[in-house]
């Protein structure tokens, strides 16, 4: 079978009792619609099957239709053409209220530790980044390491301490899945589900983040193009999950001398060209350098990032893994008052959660 994916398109006004019919009547016709409210239209995206299918045909359905477009590019839900142009928000629900992510809403600050280390230190470093204005604590309980003989998280027993966090500072929490058997579980605790630059192109694993309904923050393979990542992502639509965060978090390039990775900025207007999903940027994996990060980060939120990403530890020098590329409690609160001139410069800033 060959899938198809169309949107109708239709007038500004139209009944709400005519969209019902149309709707129906799609479903007759063996198709499956997914009705988009944007601000100005309505839109109906189509999947089904193309053999009897005439574009023109559709458009005959209802004098309401305003038009109907064929899709043109490989990845379909993800692309910005499927919203009719809209960018989408990720509403997250967390303790302290919904969070939204997306190009219509200000920054959000992910912070937190590479790996969680002890119950102490997630508890202290949760407190200390939503006391900066973090919306989000970030944390590995399950952690992908290039040596099997590095330390690879605690696992389940983390993700209980990150919901300790959760309980103590009023965040919500993001954690790294790398395995299908653990998405359950993983899912059950965090509000956000990461899928790590390593997995990337895990198509099991997209298939089964894609399935369960917690929003999933995708990071951009180290060797992927951008093509890749958003053919990653339309594997999480395809798959029934349309709450999907970009996120880019360094790549390899030839010189890696001063930096871990390069962090390819560009990626923010080439993405909001492409795609309606927010795009967060990750400036610490994206350096490796502690000192490198609050310029990338101010550098980012200029450039247009709907969100941040950036690690933070009470000892950085003790941490159990990317200890050189995390800010202290302190260097946080600096990039945080740092950031805010710039997010109010580009209208993205809200101070809501910040508390010093
Ligand atoms: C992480 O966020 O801790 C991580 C391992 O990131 P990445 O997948 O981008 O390397
Ligand atoms: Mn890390």
């Amino acid at each position: 079978m060959e899938l198809l994916i169309m949107i109708v398109v239709m007038k500004v006004g139209s009944p709400e009792q005519e969209i019902e019919r149309i709707e129906a009547e799609l479903q007759d016709w063996g198709l499956t619609p997914e009705k988009i409210v944007g601000k100005h239209k309505i839109v109906m995206g189509l999947v089904g099957d193309t053999a009897s299918l005439d574009p023109l045909q559709l458009q005959d359905i209802s004098p309401w239709i305003e038009s109907v477009l064929r899709v043109e590019k490989p990845y379909k839900k993800t692309s910005l053409e499927y919203r009719n142009g809209e960018y989408s928000s990720v509403v997250v629900p967390t303790p302290s209220g919904d969070v939204a992510f997306g190009a219509n809403h200000p920054v959000v600050v992910i912070a937190g530790p590479c790996s969680v280390e002890n119950e102490s230190m997630i508890i202290e470093t949760a407190k200390a980044v939503k006391a900066a204005g973090a919306s989000f604590l970030r944390g590995g309980a399950f952690k992908p390491r290039t040596s099997p003989y590095s330390f690879q998280g605690h696992g389940e027993s983390a993700l209980e301490l990150l919901a300790a966090a959760r309980d103590a500072s009023g965040l919500g929490i993001i954690t790294e899945v790398m395995d299908t058997a653990d998405v359950d579980k993983v899912s059950e605790f965090a509000d956000i589900v990461q899928v790590g630059a390593r997995n990337m192109q895990n198509f099991a694993l997209l298939k089964k983040v894609g399935a369960q309904d917690k929003p999933v923050f995708l990071k951009r393979g180290m060797s992927a193009t951008i093509d890749d990542l958003l053919m990653a992502s339309e594997y999480i639509l395809a798959a029934g999950n349309s709450k999907v965060i970009l996120c880019e978090r360094g790549i390899r390039t030839f010189d890696r001398k001063y930096v871990r990775n390069t962090l390819d900025l560009a990626i923010i207007p080439v993405l909001r060209s492409l795609t309606h999903l927010p795009i967060a940027i990750d400036p610490s994996h994206g350096t490796g350098i502690a000192k490198f990060v609050p310029p990338m980060a101010k550098a980012a939120i200029a450039a247009g990032a709907d969100s941040l990403m950036i690690e933070v530890h009470p000892n950085p020098a003790k941490a159990l893994s990317d200890g050189p590329q995390s800010q202290t409690f302190e260097g946080f609160k600096n990039i945080m008052q740092e950031l805010s001139v710039i997010g109010k410069a580009v209208g993205r800033w809200s101070e809501s959660t910040v508390s010093v």
